[in-house]
């Protein structure tokens, strides 16, 4: 008998569309991992409604996350793509972990302290955020979690969460660690902040060849170039770093010579930036335009995902409340008689 694949979990915020930031730094590693581990990967609308939201338009944002999923790579039959608030055992966890996870950790997380202080009012689930994290991964026992390097943190206080835990209720959950790919922070089109959905720098997956286009045009390069003839330096411009997720050795050598020398202009180096995203990304949008033809399948997709999501967080939440002292109905009558 084989032994069973080590478990993976990971998840993506259904806030708006998958962008470069999210694919390189994290989906595209899913889509490579999906054969050596046993994944889930989990569409967090728990975790999005921590920001300001829609209701109307979070079952579209859902479908349409789920879709993209697919269309980056992720088979349906080779791992467990679910939608978080369909597996309720994830809030009844956090829960759980609420009562182990110290205030002053959470308090210390940089994207907390990001998020809070682009917010007028905090509220408590901004601040909790990472220990629903921390159920997430822990109920399935994942031993992994591919993110990117803005996620780190929070992957170390869930190690931290099941330590504390496991002191206190007897060892169960792994200690997982983090997997970060060779992009571990794609900078967002205003070269300041990470590409997030929350900010609005994105560039999309799904974008159109003339919507990439509009977007890298006005998107922030080297300031101290300011004329053609100055000569820019690509180590402080984000279209070259663009340039090395998306060209080829040839065009990106092309790019750094040429903004060093003043031999191009930032809007020759732009197009052919824009002109190689549009290719990258090409595969994904048509797998995505054929399964907006299919929309049974991506429901089905979620459909089964949560099934047996369900099966496997189920059983974990039934060991905890069993350690917990927390019985229900005829197990207090045994717990009693015991
Ligand atoms: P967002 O910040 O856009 O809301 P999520 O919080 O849903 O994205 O993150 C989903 C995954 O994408 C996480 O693993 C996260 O680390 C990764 N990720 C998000 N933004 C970036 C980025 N700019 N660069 C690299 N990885 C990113």
């Amino acid at each position: 008998m084989t032994a069973p694949k080590p478990r993976i979990f990971s998840g993506i915020q259904p806030s708006g569309e998958l962008h470069i930031g999210n694919y390189l730094g994290a989906v595209k590693q899913w889509v490579a991992l999906q054969d050596q581990y046993e994944c889930f990967f989990c569409i967090v609308d728990l975790h999005a409604i921590t920001q300001p939201f829609e209701p109307a338009e979070m079952p579209m944002q859902i479908f349409d996350m789920a879709l993209t999923l697919v269309a980056a790579g992720l088979d349906p039959e080779r791992c467990t793509i679910f939608v978080q608030s369909n597996v309720p055992e994830h809030s009844e966890l956090a829960w759980v972990f609420n009562t182990v996870t110290p205030l002053g950790e959470l308090e210390r997380m940089t994207q907390y302290k990001d998020k809070a202080a682009r917010q007028e009012s905090v509220l408590a689930g901004l601040l909790n955020y990472p220990v629903l994290q921390a159920a997430d991964i822990l109920l399935y026992h994942a031993v992994a979690v591919p993110v990117g390097e803005d996620q780190v943190q929070h992957v170390e206080l869930t190690r931290e969460i099941a330590r504390k835990w496991n002191s206190r209720f007897g060892e169960y959950f792994p200690e997982p660690q983090a997997i970060v790919g060779k992009v571990r922070r794609v900078l967002g089109l205003d070269g300041q902040a990470k590409m997030s959905k929350s900010i609005g720098n994105t560039i999309g997956v799904l974008e159109t060849a003339d919507e990439i286009w509009e977007k890298i045009r006005v998107a922030l390069t080297d300031p101290a170039r300011k004329r053609r003839s100055d000569p820019g330096n690509p180590n402080v411009c984000n279209i070259f770093s663009l340039h090395r997720h998306f060209s080829s050795e040839d065009d990106v050598a092309w790019a750094e010579q040429g903004c060093r020398s003043a031999g191009i202009g930032c809007i020759e180096c732009k197009r052919r930036l824009a002109e190689n995203i549009v290719e990258a990304l090409r595969p994904i949008r048509e797998r995505a335009l054929a399964l907006k033809e299919q929309p049974d399948y991506v429901v089905e997709v979620l459909r089964s995902g949560a099934e047996r999501a369900h099966s496997v967080a189920a059983q974990t939440m039934t060991e905890v409340r069993r350690r917990m002292g927390l019985r229900r109905g005829a197990e207090l009558a045994e717990a009693e008689a015991e």
